[in-house]
């Protein structure tokens, strides 16, 4: 029974443990993995952007990691658990300007301020291998793995559209460009138009050329790889080999007379007898060949070149008076220069069937072009061939060949077959998946370390004068690095000739690339990372961030990670990441996104402030699994505060006397075996990064204590290793109570470091707790319907062995009766067996069950919860022990319930 004596400070209070706590965990080095440590679990939040504060949505990220981190840690694992900040990029720039600072100095602030929210969230990080991009020590190596990418033959020159301000003369990076009102004109229509950031004027699009990574050279392992990424969601799987677009196809010559035989690429060669009409893109050698000489398709061309990608409809198009002939019907059909082919998809050329593909169809209609149709459904198909109007709309099914010559009537898919053969074409793959343009117009990023010389072309900064280091911010309206005089201009280390060296920066995706790599190593000069050690360490056993990252961030880290390990900078490692975890998004109490705008935003300062650091981490996990949406409830965050202090109070109270205890009472064994079937139960949620089911376990397991102490002097060992066990369970997510109690509790060291309870749970706990469940169930079934007042005595009778018999004959025989009857042993219970084996006949399915001695002692352990809830004495007899009438209604898994009141 808990004695209230006098009153004593009760709860804790949050804001001075928490940074207690967290000083502590710092002194002893909790967080820190030594060099040596053996493949260690590698746990990793994708790094924050160094925006300045921490946002709701990084402390989901964050505390899923840590909570996995330190459950990990408890169980006796070394753990890689490292933090660092992608700290290049535009916004940077910006506040820079805005606040007529540098980005590099605003850059640090934003990283000073953000590593002091991290700890205060109670964050456990070997700050040891912390690493900044923004730092030399690290882009350096940016700047050496170009090098080495382009000595694999994976950095290539390319042609790419950029934004360009005609005013101010300069490159825009995409987010530069602002939606703005066109000037009234001839040629605006006022409508919204793309402008310049800083001085409104519309923009143009440019070709120019720019630096390229050849992902494309590993578009088909980065497919086939991911059917073996068993630890990824399936969506980010999909999307991205959507994003890799892998189309099987084949590719045919047609000839458009006066000019070079051009190569189309066609998923659907099985229609090329309806080819009605030809397309180039603008961009084609052939499309610029006859522009030469045609001014409409050199306006055209001009134009599409200039707008913007998605401005143009799909029926944009110029014929260009040039006739193709369609090498199957040998007709000419007219050749078109449209902006929807695009130049760097296929072979920049394309057939068209009006009749089978909506694109075309579309595109025919508004041209006036002829539609022919060639392929019908097949006779089991649910459309009736007579249904199908091509003139209305394209039938993109496949189907029986129609109007095709000699092969009407062949299947699409043997059509595709043949006609390879047939039209002296090729098998031909092509991906969606284009090579990615790193180049970036920008100051805050890696200088791409290359050099041009007007003699020697593009020469390669040596790698003993890297890292070529950014220069001072210049305020300036173009690039910096344009602007910054005396560092742009530099001997040719090949010539020594006058040369200027490259003012593009490299896209950031490119230090999120390798990152996780770098922490295996933070300090090692030689390299990037130690080869051995990332090779031992890699992959990120657990890897956690937002699903905004599903394509590109994870693509070119997986891209990264298996050209180094083509280049043996890695040994063995194709993929980063073995299992990956998108959080879902943090929801506003009005079940919105959080933003400015809608005001309901939520700070993690003011909920640190107001309840601590445990209080926001408990709320976040109980609240939904990692990758569900969660919604902000004040309600809820105030039932994470009240429970924390609920586990505090019960070990204070222990802790100070103030519950009486005793050595042995009837209660302790049933509260034993909960104890141990909390921690397995726990266990297993945790390790299957289902918090939330973790914490509903150790609730349950603190209401019970709370029930054995008023219910009965409690086992002092017992009630000592139930309080122990919930506050270990609930460490991970609130480590900062969790220490407060072990200490309370009279532990040396730290809970951070304490192990984890033994996760076993005891034999047939399951079974038992199912028998448990279900006579709780029936005994309030019974008080309800016969509508007894007040229960005095309720009498439960277990089953006797032969029942037991029964259904294991009944378990194993397709015909139930008989079998029972014609079992010698059970012959001698005569009628009872018989009306028992009727019983069963019915039954789908028989549960495992107890024998009647352990029916007997889990419904004896559990009597106490029975007495309590009805405030009845309770006895538990054996079928022989009981009486006849009684007895004879007990089945195995089913004890018979007698109530006197
Ligand atoms: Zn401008
Ligand atoms: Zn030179």
């Amino acid at each position: 029974m808990t004695t209230t004596g006098e009153e004593r400070e009760r709860g804790f209070d949050h804001t001075a443990i928490e940074s207690h706590w967290q000083a502590a965990w710092e002194d002893a080095d909790v967080f820190r993995i030594d060099d040596d440590a053996e493949d260690p679990e590698y746990v990793l939040a994708m790094f924050p952007y160094t925006s300045g504060s921490l946002h709701m949505g990084h402390v989901r990220n964050y505390t899923i990691t840590d909570a996995f981190a330190r459950f990990e840690r408890m169980r006796g694992e070394n753990v890689l658990h490292p933090m660092g900040w992608d700290s290049f990029g535009l916004p940077a720039e910006n506040a820079a300007e805005e606040r007529d600072t540098n980005p590099r100095d605003w850059t640090m602030q934003c990283i000073d301020s953000m590593r002091e929210q991290l700890t205060e969230m109670g964050f456990g990080y070997d700050w040891e291998r912390e690493i900044a991009t923004c730092e030399p020590e690290y882009y350096q190596w940016n700047q050496w793995l170009f090098k080495r990418f382009r000595e694999e033959g994976l950095v290539e020159r390319q042609g790419a559209e950029l934004n360009w301000c005609p005013s101010c003369e300069t490159v825009l990076a995409d987010e530069q460009v602002e939606e703005g009102e066109a000037p009234e004109g001839p040629h605006g229509d006022g409508g919204a138009v793309e402008v310049c950031w800083r001085c409104d004027t519309p923009i143009e699009h440019r070709e120019m050329d720019q630096w390229f990574f050849t992902i494309t050279d590993y578009a088909e392992e980065l497919l086939a790889a991911l059917d073996d990424l068993d630890g990824w969601p399936n969506n980010v799987r999909e999307m991205q080999r959507n994003w890799i677009g892998k189309q099987e196809g084949a590719s045919v010559a047609f000839e458009i007379p006066g000019y070079d035989e051009v190569d189309i690429f066609t998923t659907r060669l099985d229609t090329i007898y309806g080819a009605t009409y030809f397309s180039l893109a603008p961009g084609h050698p052939v499309a610029q060949e006859i522009a030469e000489d045609n001014d409409e398709v050199a306006e055209y061309i001009e134009m599409a070149e200039q707008a913007d990608e998605d401005d143009l409809d799909v029926t944009s198009g110029v014929f260009t008076g040039e006739y193709a002939v369609n090498p199957a019907t040998g007709e000419e059909i007219p050749v078109y220069v449209a902006d929807y082919v695009l130049t760097d998809v296929g072979t920049g050329a394309l057939y068209a069937v009006p009749a089978h593909d909506d694109r075309d169809h579309e595109f025919a209609e508004a041209h006036d072009i002829d539609i022919v149709q060639v392929v019908e459904p097949t006779e089991d198909a649910d459309v009736d061939p007579d249904d199908i109007d091509v003139q209305e709309a394209a039938y993109t099914e496949d189907g029986v060949l129609v109007n095709s010559g000699e092969y009407d009537g062949l299947h699409s898919e043997d059509a595709r077959e043949t006609f390879v053969d047939v039209f002296d074409g090729d098998h031909r793959t092509e991906y969606n998946l284009r090579d990615w343009g790193i180049s970036r117009q920008r100051y805050w990023g890696t200088p791409i370390p290359m050099i041009h010389c007007d003699d020697c072309g593009f020469v390669e900064v040596p790698d003993e004068d890297l890292p070529v280091e950014l220069p001072e911010f210049v305020h300036t309206t173009g690039n910096p690095l344009d602007a910054a005089e005396e560092w742009k201009h530099v001997e040719c280390p090949d010539c020594g000739g006058d040369a200027v060296r490259e003012t593009d920066t490299m896209d950031t995706f490119v230090d999120s690339s390798w990152y996780f790599l770098r922490y295996t190593s933070p300090d090692f000069e030689d390299a990037p990372f130690d080869t051995d050690r990332a090779s031992d360490w890699m992959p990120v056993d657990q890897y956690v961030g937002g699903i905004e990252h599903a394509v590109m961030h994870l693509l070119y880290a997986r891209f990264f990670t298996k050209v180094l390990d083509d280049g043996d900078l890695l040994d063995g490692v194709r993929e980063p990441f073995t299992n990956l975890t998108n959080q879902g998004m943090v929801l506003g109490e009005d079940g919105h996104k959080m933003s400015k705008s809608r005001g309901n935003g939520v700070s993690p300062q003011r909920i640190i402030e107001e309840y601590g650091a445990d209080t926001a981490r408990l709320f976040i996990m109980e609240a939904a699994q990692p990758e569900k949406e969660l919604a902000w409830s004040a309600e809820e965050v105030q039932s994470a505060h009240s429970f924390l202090q609920n586990v505090y109070r019960l070990a204070d109270d222990y802790a100070a006397g103030a519950v009486a205890t005793d050595e042995a009472d009837d209660i302790a064994d049933y509260v034993a075996r909960e104890i141990d079937a909390t921690a397995a139960r726990a266990t297993e949620e945790y390790e299957e990064f289902r918090f939330n089911h973790a914490l509903q376990a150790v609730r349950e397991l603190v209401s019970l204590l709370r029930r054995y102490e008023d219910a009965t002097t409690p086992d002092a060992a017992v009630l000592e290793r139930g309080i122990t066990t919930a506050a270990k369970l609930l460490a991970p997510v609130a480590p900062h109570v969790g220490e407060e109690i072990w200490e309370r509790l009279g532990h040396d060291g730290l809970m951070a470091e304490a192990e984890w309870p033994s996760a076993e749970a005891p034999e047939d706990y399951a079974v038992a707790r199912r028998l448990v469940e279900n006579t709780r169930e029936d005994v309030r079934d019974i008080v309800d319907t016969v509508g007894i007042e007040n229960p005095e005595t309720i009498t439960l009778a277990v089953a006797p062995e032969w029942k037991h018999r029964v259904v294991d004959v009944a378990r194993e025989a397709d015909n139930v009766v008989p079998a029972v009857m014609q079992n010698e042993d059970l012959q001698q219970y005569g009628e009872a067996a018989a009306d028992f084996a009727k019983d069963l006949a019915g039954r789908a399915q028989y549960d495992e069950t107890l024998s009647p001695a352990g029916e007997r002692a889990a419904l004896e352990r559990a009597a106490w919860l029975v007495e309590r809830e009805f405030d009845a004495e309770v006895v538990v007899q054996s079928a022989e022990a009981a009486d006849e009438s009684l007895a004879k209604k007990a089945e195995p898994g089913r004890p018979a319930i007698d109530i006197e009141s």
